[in-house]
């Protein structure tokens, strides 16, 4: 159902959080800091890609590296390239090109929007509001975020998962 593509966002100890994808070809894992409300950027990013915008940008702190996805439309598919740079604190307006490419795929949208969503809703199943703010201390849990995503892919992708399917009292 999801063409192979898997997600996944792990609360670690204080301020840290695992980010997790991998495709049939390749996996990468980055360990970002709460330095940044990134769970929520990330939800912002895959929901622009909704609206009229045809790419999108997220940069996550490493402390002190950073690492940026860029999210660019392709009609129904989305091309996502995650670069890294090594100094959050000097790359943070670079272009794209003075990092160092590390993981790419195209995916359709239905399927990125699917698992960013249920990434999203197991971290909230996990530790609830109160145990992912005590965690990631910063930020509070992007639920509107999340909401408005989960709204989108729901509306927009014809997903036949299960979870997905608008109920017709909704
Ligand atoms: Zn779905």
């Amino acid at each position: 159902m999801t063409g192979g593509l898997r997600f996944s966002w792990e609360l670690r100890g204080s301020g840290w959080a695992a980010c997790r994808i991998a495709d049939g070809r390749a996996e990468r894992t980055d360990i970002v800091s709460y330095c940044t409300d990134a769970l929520s950027d990330l939800l912002h990013a895959v929901a622009g890609l909704y609206g009229a915008a045809d790419s999108q940008r997220v940069s996550f702190d490493l402390e002190p590296a950073e690492v940026r996805w860029r999210l660019r439309r392709r009609g129904t598919d989305v091309e996502i390239i995650i670069y890294q740079f090594p100094d959050t604190f000097t790359s943070w307006n670079a272009p794209d090109d003075e990092g160092t490419r590390c993981w790419h795929s195209t995916q359709p949208r239905s399927t990125l929007g699917h698992v960013v969503t249920e990434a999203a809703e197991a971290v909230l199943r996990t530790h609830g509001e109160a145990g992912y703010l005590e965690k990631w201390g910063q930020h509070s849990f992007p639920s509107a975020a999340l909401d408005n995503l989960r709204r989108l892919h729901q509306r927009d992708d014809a997903c036949r998962h299960e979870n997905c399917q608008v109920s017709a009292d909704s």
